[in-house]
């Protein structure tokens, strides 16, 4: 009896271990620096994964990680996504961001762009342009890439965790596709505030 408790009780726990795995902070900012590097060697789409991977797992995304999305989304010709995370790069860090000088120029490299298509092509065309991205893979829902579906946010501070209803996906464990869209083009509007 008091074996199989033990048997028990060590099954959840190693159960707990395997739930509560996380990404280490190291392996974010190792692929962080990867992104980066393979984008200036100018191998966009292998860079963009990596950083489509810290944007999914990832709970606190890096201001950093909003001007390299931005300027390697101007570089897969993903302008509308380019000039909204540049510009969330700039909001965030003003002029002081490592990356101030290059965010300003690709924000404008993007904008051109952007304006070009447009005045060169239909609404519908736009609207196409603007809706080509992601797929999710067939799917009607996503899991809600802020909280990993679990609808709360744990944030850690100086006294403890503590849990806030996850405001993306306001407790639910999935996102719409559009909706899904909507965050990698840093254009999701939180459903509640605090
Ligand atoms: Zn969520």
């Amino acid at each position: 009896m008091a074996i199989k408790t033990i048997g028990f009780l060590s099954f959840l726990f190693f159960t707990a271990c395997v739930w509560a795995q996380e990404i280490p902070e190291r392996e974010f900012f190792r692929r962080m620096d990867l992104g980066e590097e393979l984008m200036n060697k100018g191998e966009y789409e292998a860079a963009q994964k990596e950083f489509i991977f810290i944007l999914e797992n990832k709970e606190v995304l890096p201001s950093n990680l909003a001007y390299l999305f931005g300027r390697n989304s101007y570089h897969l010709s993903l302008y509308k996504q380019s000039i909204n995370w540049l510009n969330k790069y700039l909001q965030i860090k003003g002029t002081k961001g490592q990356y101030y000088d290059e965010a300003v120029l690709y924000l404008q490299y993007s904008e051109d762009k952007y304006l070009e298509i447009q005045r060169n092509l239909s609404r519908q065309m736009i609207d196409e342009l603007n809706n080509q991205d992601y797929d999710c893979g067939g799917l009607e829902k996503m899991i809600c890439p802020v909280c990993k579906g679990s609808g709360v946010v744990i944030k850690h501070g100086a006294f403890g965790d503590t849990y806030h209803t996850c405001i993306y996906s306001a407790g639910e464990a999935f996102l719409s596709c559009e909706e899904y869209n909507l965050f990698m083009r840093g254009l999701l509007e939180p459903k509640i505030s605090y």
